[in-house]
Parts: structure tokens; sequence; C-alpha cells
């Protein structure tokens, strides 16, 4: 498979980066090792000098580890990957390693939560400057970055509000400024956006989303230019220990086997379901990228080749329901659609932000971006579309036989 990179994704997501064992297995072997042993002092001495390759502790290398990060970096286009244990971890060392004392760092208001933390709160503890712009807005990304800055932080679309960032735009603001441009394209997956292609010179991934997409377990990735990778990337991981563990990385090669098939089904039914709540009165308003409806859907054609798995919508209130307490009763109601702060799998998940993922940002934050008590972020999987649809008007039913009752 040396040239495989010439192949398509949905064939690189099932064969890319394979190396196979003297048995010739089908399946990537599961190497569930922490370290690996020497022929010889000799050979030992040789692989710390570099002069030999040889795998010495799973902490910074391991074959199916390796098998993974050979996978992504194929599907993303990039000259290296490093996985991390979670896309905390991943988003937290890409920062970290590139950073010091002094730096300046700006980033989108619609993070993350854990992202907007390590922004906000982790990096001015260590004399790292920060400044928040609003991502949609390129007029404060200009004003941001007229000033030299040194990192660049964006998510689009963005966690929860589907707000997108132009990212050719301001990756050409940012390295104009000095910064590189790191982008998190969990909500787009591999398939949907190829942040590179725009201007990037770093990907982050939370694998715990639609790469995993079964909700099994947490990893991260990290993926760039091999210069970078190797030289600033590496040494961090290596000594400070996010790695991802070997039997993760497996399940997360079986699961990009799958990636194409279940980002493609859930997209249609997310794009379905849109269109679904759009129409019916007990919802204020929908948000889904490549709707005509959403402000930046001429962003969304531009950069993306989908809408996404994800749709936000705004539950209206009743004569007698606050808004809160209308999207409580709707997701309360259904039976399919379970109540979680997860997304990216294949069970169809509802959050209610405010209350949840952006509780801890405080009112005026989530006012800022948009998220409003009503709002209900909605992770659709790939369970019949018949079933979500008869789940949804469930609860829809209920709140529309109160405001027949008002009438
Ligand atoms: C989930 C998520 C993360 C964090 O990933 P974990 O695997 O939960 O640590 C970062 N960014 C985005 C956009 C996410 O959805």
């Amino acid at each position: 498979m040396s040239s495989v990179s010439k192949f398509r994704p949905a064939t690189l997501l099932v064969q890319g980066g394979i190396e196979r064992t003297q048995f010739s297995e089908t399946s990537e072997a599961l190497f569930l090792t922490s370290g690996f042993v020497y022929d010889s002092a000799e050979q030992a001495e040789a692989t710390f000098a570099g002069t030999v390759e040889h795998y010495q502790y799973s902490r910074f290398g391991n074959p199916t580890i390796s098998m993974l990060e050979r996978r992504l970096a194929l599907v993303e286009g990039a000259e290296a990957c490093r996985t991390t244990a979670t896309g905390m971890a991943a988003v937290h060392a890409s920062m970290l390693a590139h950073l010091k004392t002094g730096d300046r760092v700006v980033a989108s208001r619609a993070l993350f939560g854990s992202c907007h933390w390590i922004v906000s709160t982790l990096l001015p503890r260590y004399g790292i400057v920060s400044e928040f712009v609003d991502g949609a807005d390129l007029d404060q990304w200009r004003t941001a970055l007229s000033t030299p800055a040194q990192l660049v932080l964006l998510e689009t679309p963005s966690n929860p509000m589907l707000e997108l960032v132009d990212i050719r735009a301001v990756a050409d603001l940012a390295h104009a400024a000095g910064a590189l441009v790191v982008v998190d394209n969990v909500f787009a997956t591999p398939l949907l956006q190829k942040p590179f292609e725009l201007g990037a010179d770093v990907v982050v991934y939370s694998c715990t989303k639609h790469i995993d997409g079964q909700g099994r377990v947490l990893g991260g990735a990290v993926l760039g230019r091999q210069k970078w990778v190797d030289e600033v990337l590496q040494p961090f991981i290596r000594n400070t220990g996010p790695s991802m563990s070997a039997f993760n990385a497996w399940l997360l090669l079986k699961g990009l086997e799958t990636l194409a098939l279940r980002v493609d089904a859930a997209c249609r039914s997310a794009e379905t379901l849109a269109g679904f709540l759009a129409d019916r009165p007990e919802i204020a308003r929908v948000w889904y990228p490549t709707r005509p409806d959403h402000p930046q859907h001429e962003l969304a054609a531009r950069q993306m080749t989908g809408g996404g798995t994800l749709v936000a919508f705004e539950v209206a209130g009743t004569p007698t329901l606050s808004p809160k307490q209308a999207a409580f009763r709707l997701m309360n109601a259904m039976r399919v659609v379970r109540v979680s702060n997860n997304l990216g799998d294949s069970k169809s998940l509802a959050t209610h932000p405010a209350t949840t993922t952006h509780y801890r940002i405080g009112a005026e934050e989530r006012a800022r971006l948009g998220i409003t008590d009503g709002v209900i972020r909605f992770s659709v999987g790939l369970e019949d579309i018949e079933d979500l649809k008869d789940d949804l008007l469930r609860g829809l039913g209920e709140l529309q036989t109160l405001r027949q009752a008002a009438e």
C-alpha cells in the first residue's frame, strides 16, 4: 500500500495505514503492550541514538497507534498525525507545544467549553495573552490580527449554534500576523471539510465523536506538517504523556472503516429533520449550515461538502411554558432520541446547552453566543428517520396541545 494516498477517502478509511505482521492477518492487529524488547543492548543503543527504527515505549509509539495515525493522515491529506487520549489532550498539546510566555493567541469565541477554558483561563496563567473574536465577523479577525500573534484557534461549525468561520480568509489574516492556524474540525468530520486545503496549519479532532461514532472510547488527533509534528508536537507528547491507549486506537481504526457510511447517512437524516423542524410552529428557529435560512449558507457551500450530523433548534415557549420548560418537555417526551451531553454517536442524542455543556460560561456569554433557554442541540444518529420523526412528534404534539388549549 505504498502508493495508497492516491486512493479516494472511502478506500483510505478502510485500507489506509495497514501494516501486517508475519501472520498476514486481515484485520489490524492490536498490540496491547506498553514496551518493546531489543535483540541486544547494541540494538537498544542504536534505537535511542536514532540510527535504527524500533518501537521503544507506547507513550510515544505503538504499531496499532501508528496504523491509526497513518490512516488519519491519509484521509486528511496531512503529512503527519499524532493521536492523544482525548480530544482535549489534542487541543491542549497542539497549543502548549507551540506557545511560550509572551505569545499571543486569537480564538473564535464560539468554542467547545473546555477549549474556551484553555484559551481564557489556562493560557493567561503562563503569561500567554489571549483574545476572543466573533468567529463569523471578519472585521473582528482583521482588527485582532493587525497585531502579531503566534496562534489562531477556531472551530467551524461551532458547538452548539453551528456558526461558521471562513477558514481561508482567517488563515490569510493569521499568516500575515505570523500565527499558526489550528482548526478544530470535529463538527465537520474529516469528510465534509478539508481545512488544509483552505490554509490551516494544524487540524485537531476529538475521535470520541464521529471517528469512533459508537460511543465507546475517548480519543484525539493532531494533524500537521511533518516538521512541526516531529520538532514541536512529538517532544511535547513524548515527555508529557497524553498518549492514546492501543486498545482505543484499534477501536478507532475499526470506527474509521464505517465513517463515510455513518456520516453520509446521519447527514441525510439531519438535513431532512432540520427541514421537518423548521416547518413546525412549536419551533422558533432552526440552524443547519446548508439550509438557505442559515446566515452563512453561502460560506457553507464554499467550504463544506455537507451540513453535518448536528442540528440546532430553538423551541418556542407556550402560553403556559417558558422556552426552557418547553424544550425540557420535548426532550423528556422522546424515547428514541436520548438526553445526553455527547454528540457524533450512532444513537441520536439531544442536549440542552444552556443548562449543561454551556451552563458554566454564564448567562452573559450564552446570550452573546445566541444560546437561549429554548435551544436544543440535536446530534442525529443512524436510527430510521421515520422513528426519529415520530419521536420528535411525540414531544411536538404535547406542545401543540398546550398551545391549542390556550387559544
Ligand atoms: C468533544 C469535543 C472536544 C473535546 O474532545 P474530548 O474527546 O471530549 O476530550 C473538542 N472540540 C469539540 C468541537 C468537541 O466536540
